[in-house]
């Protein structure tokens, strides 16, 4: 604290780390920051034509990065829900969008139901290898004709005898050609509403399940995204993941926790291009003078840090919440949706200051707003976020 007797020096640019952070995250950080560099980073620009490897899967599972959260007794790093944070934040550096969604796709929702809600045989059997890089995984939620309204899904499970038999569609499934199994969303009984929800584990090699198309998308080329069909697949009474009926309940639990990690890899990718973009604004010069030093460009940087730290500190009060055992739906969906916004606003106006550079592919600016642009849309769209925080006021 200052007295009155000292100069007041403003401390511009202090680095001084936020407090849900300690010595050990930094350590974390560095570590994975120094692999994404190294290793995944200089393939970003091949990976875009033809998606990452599963290889990468293997070797962050090597390096311990798939299971930070989790228990070591299921090979996990027994850390906090911080370290996904940092995971998410981290991979930011592979300037590829596609390749941080497929990695989180696995560590942070289709894996953490499996801890949740799995027996321990489901924990061994899919948990395990997964924090190891051996299995791979994939969420499905989605269909043809339900998206928003996850309620209106048609994906049925019926019993019969020891098995249930799962007939339907899903599409817009990340990891969808090269997972190993998905986490399925289905519905065991279409008279009970909310009530007639139940997940399956389903292993993608059974008879009957089609990986029907690779989708072509605007961006997160990197990553593969597939249209499934479920033609009477059998499956064992004990491929339920938790409850039977209570699967809506444990998907939305599910969504939670995806829309925040996505929230905070917002923040970072906004944060890539802001830094790229502030390096390109202070050398490229027009008019006798770098374009940075213009009022208007010095502007869009005040815009867009003002921007970017409102989100960030959005995101680490929300973690806060969720690690001290709240179950924050209300800021959550707020995070989800102001950095989605913001991270497409910061890449549009990142290409903006660009110029003709910022349109040409050479520079990644433009895949960060193709990439980013996913945000508004995947895990719930701005305007689920805006329903369901305008219910929680009770409208
Ligand atoms: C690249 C990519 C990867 C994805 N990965 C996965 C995945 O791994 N697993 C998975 O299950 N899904 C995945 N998704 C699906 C994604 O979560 C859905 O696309 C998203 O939830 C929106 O659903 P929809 O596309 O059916 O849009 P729709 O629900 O058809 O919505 C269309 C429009 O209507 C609006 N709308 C709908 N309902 C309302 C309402 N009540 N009030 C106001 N507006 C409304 C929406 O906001 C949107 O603007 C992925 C999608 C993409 C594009």
């Amino acid at each position: 604290m200052a007295s009155a007797d000292t100069v007041l020096k403003p401390d511009f640019a202090s680095g001084r780390r936020h407090f849900i952070f300690t010595d050990e995250h930094d350590r974390l950080r560095e570590s994975i920051g120094a692999f994404v560099e190294k290793e995944l980073a200089p393939h970003a620009d091949e990976w875009e034509e033809t998606t990452f490897p599963d290889s990468v899967f293997r070797r962050m599972g090597e390096l311990g990065f798939l299971g930070l959260s989790y228990p070591e007794e299921y090979g996990g790093q027994g850390g906090d829900y911080y370290c996904n944070l940092v995971l998410a934040e981290e991979m930011a550096k592979s300037n590829s969008g596609g390749l941080a969604m497929g990695i989180a796709v696995h560590t942070d929702m289709a894996t953490p139901p499996i801890h949740l809600f799995g027996t321990e045989e489901q924990k061994q059997r899919y948990l395990v290898p997964c924090i190891k890089g051996e299995k791979i995984s994939s969420l499905g939620i989605t269909e043809p004709d339900a998206g928003s309204d996850v309620s209106g899904i048609k994906t049925r499970a019926v019993r019969d005898g020891d098995e249930y038999v799962i007939n339907g569609s899903k599409t817009y499934i990340t990891n969808g050609h090269r997972a190993d199994f998905i986490v399925l969303v289905t519905k065991t009984d279409p008279d009970a509403g909310y009530d007639g929800f139940t997940l399956f584990l389903v292993d993608m090699d059974l008879p009957g399940v089609i990986r029907e198309k690779k989708l072509q998308k605007l961006g997160m080329h990197a990553s593969d995204t597939a249209l499934l069909a479920f033609q009477d697949v059998r499956v064992p009474a004990d491929a339920v993941l938790g409850q039977i009926g209570k699967g809506f309940y444990h998907i939305m639990w599910e969504l939670q926790g995806e829309r925040l990690i996505g929230a905070a890899g917002c923040v970072a990718g906004a944060q890539r291009a802001f830094d790229k973009t502030l390096q390109y604004a202070l050398e490229r010069k027009a008019f006798g003078r770098e374009i940075g030093r213009f009022q208007v460009i010095r502007h869009k940087f005040a815009e867009m840090a003002t921007k970017i730290e409102s989100a960030r500190q959005l995101v680490y009060m929300t973690a806060w919440r969720f690690q001290n055992g709240e179950y924050p739906v209300r800021e959550i969906s707020m995070a989800k949706l102001h950095a989605a916004r913001i991270a497409v606003e910061v890449a549009d106006e990142c290409i903006q200051i660009h110029g003709g550079a910022g349109y040409m592919k050479e520079y990644g600016i433009e895949r960060v707003w193709r990439d980013m642009r996913l945000n508004r849309i995947g895990a719930g769209t701005d305007e689920i976020m805006l329903d369901v925080i305008g219910r929680s006021y009770g409208l």
